[in-house]
Order: structure tokens, then C-alpha cells, then sequence
């Protein structure tokens, strides 16, 4: 896949109407008072969209939010979107009532440079999701311009994620430049040497990564609940920890691919075990393999922490895609925090993608000591798998 796209610096949009694809889908509290719980993705979409204002294009946003598949669902309408956005650019919002209907036309046909129209949730159509050319082309037919600035959203081929594109010229707004930059420019020609650290829960919710990075890095972590897959395929035993019995074989695959291909990989040589998957259980350190029957490992021991923190020192970049243990129990986050802290250290650009792991650095504190973050978890990961975004693709090459 070509990482090189246009952004909205190369294309004139003064006094064009952008069609302007974001990503709002923020969560809302349960109880359907309409409160945004945490309105990071809003924020992470202002510059692009003040940039588009000063540039004096009319803007046109869209989104999804949750999954109303096809329908109207009132609780899922983006109207609290554009309260909080007006709120945060000081700025009227005009709120359309429905997506491509007569209200979101007459309103976009009336938006005047410096202006911002939200459409309603993209998903009340149901076209969007099956990527149907007649939703795309009326999306399309109120803009002169498409950018796209909704990462977490360019795995899917959606009538406003790529379908539009069919229709307008396509760029990239700043957080898919960013995301672009960083994640394309690690896969494509990383600074070198290039360490994955790979983690998380399951192998098999991570196998197109670790094939993937086996083509690319120079040494491969492991750790999380995924090692014990690993230590249990080469005979150790695992206790009660996290073990997809399917998923051995391919392990020792991995484990073979890496030698053949003169990668370097890190399994755990000790782990954390604990008597229960409860935050105050009790625990001890043993080496890999050896947990006792009633326990499970919850995190990577003392002995790993030091050579993977050690291995990440000379690093050029580092990729890092899933946590060390159970980092939501503080007992057994200790070696997600000395990982982080580890990269904290180094002068390698670093590269957090997967939305737990997000989740663990900004929890640790470490959020603002990483060279990027990825805003998309499960565009992340198949950014790292090396599939085609086809929010991405449809964009066009700089
Ligand atoms: P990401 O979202 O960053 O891709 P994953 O979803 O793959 O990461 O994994 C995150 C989860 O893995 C966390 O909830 C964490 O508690 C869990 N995890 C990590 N290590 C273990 C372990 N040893 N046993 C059970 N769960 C684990
Ligand atoms: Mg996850």
C-alpha cells in the first residue's frame, strides 16, 4: 500500500464546500442523557477543521457513532457532537436532521465559507456500512472536496469512509497525515533497528501483526498472555494462564520463521503468577514453564523486564502493540510500566498502536513521552498487519 497521500495542504479549498470525515464516535454515558464521557476524538479533530476554516472552505463533517445499523436511534444521534464542537472552536454548529435527506441538502446548500454543518450519524443510513455507491454519491454531491480525518475508521470500506471518493478528489486531513507518517513510515523504511513488542491477551487476535512484523523488524518481543502460548508449544507448563491450544502449532512457526530470517525474538524467561485472576491475589515469580498447577501468569517477572528494557535501548524505533500482563490491576502492571518507562528513556521514535495499550501508557503517565499514539485500535492494528485501508487507498497519492 502507497503511505504517501495528498493532505489538505496540497489541494485549494477556498470557498469550496469540504466534505470532511471525522471520527465523533465518542462514548456516551449509559443512562442516555446525551453526556459525552470523554471527548478526546472531538478535540483531536480541531486542527483539521480549524485549518479548513482559515483556508475559508465551508465544512461539511460526518461520523458514525455506535451501531445503529441502518436505523434511527435517537440515542445515538450526534447532536451532543455539535454542542461540545461549538463549544471548543467558540463556534455555531448547524446540526442537520438526517444524513443525505432534504434537511442536511438545504443546509448544506446554503453553508457559507467559515461555516460547519454536522451531519447526522452516518450509520442511521443503510448504505453506509454496505458501501452502496447511491449514499456515496449523494454524500459526494453536497461537497466539491472530500478529506478524510477519521483513522480509527479506515479499515472499513464505508460509503463515507471510501465510497465518497468515488466521487471527489480525496485527501488526508492532519491525524491520518500523522498516523500515516508514523505507522507507514515504521513499515515502509523504519529507522532501524526496528523492535516490535508484542502483547496482549491472545495470539490469535495478533497473528497478522507478528507474521507481519517478522518481515520487517529486527527483533521481536513478546509478552503478555499471548507467551504463554509460546512457553506451553515448547513444553512449559502454563498453569492457568491465558493458552490457545489451536494456536501452538503456529507459535512454533513464528519461532522458526524468526530464526530463519536472522530475527531476533524475545520470549519471557520468568513470570508473575498469581493464585487467581483477581487484582489483590496472591503472587510469585517463577521462571517461564515452570508455573505451578492453580496459578496463571499475570505478567512478565523481573528477569524479562530487564532484558527487554534492554533490548529496546539502542532501538531506532520501536513498534509496541499489546500490554505486558494485566496492566489494569496495579500489582501486575508492573512490566507494561517498565516497558513504557524503558521507551521513555530511549531516543528511538516510538509507536504505541492498539487500543488497550493506548489505554495502558496514558494510565501509566508515559502518554506524552511517546512519539505517537494511535488514535485508531482497530485501524491500528491492521495498519500493522500490512492490509489494505481502503480509507486510505481511495485517497489520492502525493
Ligand atoms: P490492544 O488493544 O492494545 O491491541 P489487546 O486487546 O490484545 O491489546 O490486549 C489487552 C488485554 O490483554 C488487556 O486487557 C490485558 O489485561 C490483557 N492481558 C495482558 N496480559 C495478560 C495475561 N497474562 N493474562 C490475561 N490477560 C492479559
Ligand atoms: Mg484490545
Amino acid at each position: 500500500m502507497n503511505y504517501n497521500k495528498k493532505t489538505v495542504r496540497d489541494i485549494d479549498v477556498k470557498g469550496k464546500k469540504v466534505l470532511l470525515r471525522c471520527d465523533f464516535n465518542v462514548p456516551m454515558a449509559k443512562d442516555g442523557s446525551g453526556v459525552i464521557t470523554d471527548d478526546k476524538r472531538i478535540r483531536a479533530a480541531l486542527p483539521t477543521i480549524q485549518y479548513l476554516l482559515d483556508q475559508g472552505a465551508a465544512v461539511i463533517a460526518c461520523s458514525h457513532m455506535g451501531k445503529p445499523k441502518g436505523e434511527v436511534k435517537p440515542e445515538l444521534s450526534l447532536k451532543p457532537v455539535a454542542v461540545r464542537l461549538g463549544e471548543l472552536l467558540g463556534k455555531e454548529i448547524v446540526m442537520a436532521a438526517d444524513v443525505v435527506g432534504p434537511d442536511a441538502q438545504a443546509k448544506a446548500a446554503a453553508l457559507q465559507p467559515g461555516q460547519i454543518l454536522l451531519l447526522e450519524n452516518t450509520r442511521f443510513e443503510k448504505g453506509e456500512t454496505k458501501n452502496d455507491p447511491a449514499l456515496a454519491k449523494a454524500m459526494a454531491s453536497m461537497a466539491e472536496v472530500y478529506v478524510s480525518d477519521a483513522f480509527g475508521a479506515v479499515h472499513r470500506a464505508h460509503a463515507s469512509t471510501a465510497g465518497v471518493a468515488d466521487y471527489l478528489p480525496a485527501v488526508s486531513g492532519f491525524l491520518i497525515q500523522k498516523e500515516l507518517d508514523f505507522i507507514g513510515g515504521a513499515l515502509a523504511n523504519p529507522k532501524r533497528p526496528l523492535v516490535a513488542i508484542l502483547g496482549g491477551s491472545k495470539v490469535s487476535s495478533k497473528i497478522g501483526v507478528i507474521n507481519n512484523l517478522l518481515e520487517i523488524a529486527d527483533t521481536i518481543i513478546i509478552g503478555g498472555g499471548m507467551a504463554y502460548t509460546f512457553s506451553a508449544a515448547q513444553g512449559g507448563k502454563v498453569g492457568n494462564s491465558l493458552l490457545e491450544e489451536d494456536w501452538k502449532d503456529y507459535s512454533l512457526e513464528m519461532v522458526q520463521k524468526a530464526k530463519d530470517k536472522g530475527v531476533k525474538l524475545l520470549l519471557p524467561v520468568d513470570t508473575v503468577c498469581a493464585d487467581a485472576f483477581a487484582p489483590d491475589a496472591k503472587s510469585q515469580v517463577v521462571l517461564s514453564g515452570e508455573i505451578p498447577d492453580g496459578w496463571e501468569g499475570l505478567d512478565i517477572g523481573p528477569e524479562t523486564v530487564k532484558l527487554y528494557c534492554d533490548a529496546v535501548k539502542d532501538a531506532g524505533t520501536v513498534i509496541w502493540n499489546g500490554p505486558m500482563g494485566v496492566f489494569e490491576f496495579p500489582a501486575f502492571a508492573k512490566g507494561t510500566e517498565a516497558v513504557a518507562e524503558a521507551l521513555s528513556k530511549t531516543s528511538a521514535i516510538t509507536i504505541i498502536g492498539g487500543g488497550d495499550s493506548a489505554a495502558a501508557v496514558q494510565q501509566l503517565g508515559y502518554a506524552d513521552k511517546m512519539t505517537h499514539i494511535s488514535t485508531g485500535g482497530g485501524a491500528s492494528l491492521e495498519f500493522m498487519e500490512g492490509k489494505e485501508l481502503p480509507g486510505v487507498a481511495c485517497l489520492l497519492d502525493a
